[in-house]
């Protein structure tokens, strides 16, 4: 088939479906999204739009008999009904069997073990009752307990004191099937997106150095580059490599780790989708994530993963004190820097710590990444209209 004459369905209709049509824009394919409202960033760039849940067996339906393939740009979604799909010989990429090993946390840390992917010690608890006695096997000071299902963006993490919970366990917050793993104390949060095609070719892009907003648990500055040694830098390429290779199928993958104080790396967890750490590769790598899985979807040879210069970003987030329409004030003042590029995701109303846009930052060096970082989130602000 004339890969541009492919119909691609996406499940999801948020800012990473908006950038994977930006990028595909140059290649004239054709898009349906399916998202349970219109008002959502991909409304206004698609060619084709279904309004309904990502839940709705009858809407993934109707999708999957419009498109050739189908891929998702958020893991909640109806794993059943894409397995079954798969099944009747509809192209999914990755393959949702892939996503329904990721959307459980406990299945995720399993399969590390199984495949010998480095990744903190972890044991899985049904209900509160079992937390007393795992707690004292996991033998750190603090523990980080995880729900299985459901959790996104920070939420259904919580970072506990072992002491503290053991003494009063009121003070469990969830009861509902969660992993317990080991508190890693960490240097430095990293990411490596790997791209690997039908052919089985896997093609990593240069590590990202992640740095957290600890009230949201978003991402809020991140380098690329990491400024990490050459040999930690091939050791998590390695790592997110051998990971995806065990995956066993085409995709995009974001696979998060951490650097340890004592120097080791582990992973966190995958994403099988273009994520938010990879978003300085529309402008700063030869290929962008977004682009690279258009290339697996639509069965053309991956690109270069090379990065151009020393990148960064900052994610734009709704001010904490209103919720509303809202202006960018300052945007004129950052527009006259040369190497930043601001991308508004078309959301219509700000909320606080939502994911409202982010900025891209191109320089010779990290120094004067970091100086620009700092400048843009000093003076960026969105504001009431
Ligand atoms: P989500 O899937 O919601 O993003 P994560 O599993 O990535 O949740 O956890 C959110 C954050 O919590 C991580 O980015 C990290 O900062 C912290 N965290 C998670 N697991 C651990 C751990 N085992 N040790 C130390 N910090 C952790």
């Amino acid at each position: 088939m004339n890969p541009l004459r492919k119909r691609i369905g996406v499940l999801g209709g948020g800012q990473l479906g908006r950038m994977l049509l930006e990028e595909s824009a140059r290649y004239h394919v054709h898009y349906t999204i399916l998202e349970a409202s219109q008002d959502c960033p991909c409304y206004s760039m698609a060619n084709e739009f279904i309004c309904g849940s990502l839940m709705d067996e009858e809407k993934i339906r109707e999708l999957a008999n419009s498109c050739d393939v189908l891929t998702y740009e958020i893991e909640h979604v109806n794993t059943d009904a894409l397995i079954q799909l798969e099944k009747e010989g509809k192209e999914i990429i990755p393959s949702p069997k892939i996503l329904q090993l990721i959307q459980d946390k406990g299945l995720q840390k399993e399969f590390y073990q199984q495949h010998q992917i480095p990744s903190g010690k972890f044991y899985l608890v049904n209900s509160k009752e079992d937390w007393p006695e795992i707690i004292p096997l996991l033998g750190s000071e603090k523990f980080v307990a995880k729900t299985r299902k459901g959790g996104y963006d920070g939420k259904g993490v919580a970072i506990l004191n072992s002491k503290e919970i053991l003494a009063d366990p009121k003070r469990i917050p969830f009861d509902v099937p969660c992993v317990l793993e080991e508190f890693i104390a960490c240097e430095k949060e990293l990411a490596v997106i790997v791209a690997r095609d039908q052919a089985g070719n896997i093609l990593t892009f240069p590590s990202i150095e992640m740095e957290f907003d600890p009230i949201a648990n978003l991402v809020t500055v991140l380098l690329s580059p990491a400024r990490i040694s050459n040999e930690l830098e091939q050791k998590a390429e390695k790592i997110a490599r051998d990971l995806v290779q065990a995956l066993n199928g085409p995709g995009l993958f974001a696979v998060e780790l951490f650097l340890s104080s004592d120097g080791n790396i582990y992973v966190n967890e995958v994403a099988p989708r273009p994520h938010n750490s990879g978003h300085h590769t529309i402008e700063a790598c030869y290929t962008s994530q977004y682009e690279q899985l258009l290339r697996i979807l639509l069965h053309l040879p991956l690109g270069s993963t090379e990065l151009v210069q020393c990148a960064g970003m900052v994610n734009l987030l709704g001010a904490d004190d209103f919720s509303g329409h809202y202006y960018l004030e300052n945007l004129d003042k950052v527009s006259k820097l040369p190497g930043v590029y601001v991308h508004l995701y078309g959301k219509t109303e700000s909320k606080p710590k939502r994911k409202m846009g982010h900025v891209s930052i191109l320089a010779p060096s990290w120094e004067e990444v970091i100086e620009k970082a700092n400048y843009i989130t000093g003076v960026l602000a969105f504001k009431k209209d």
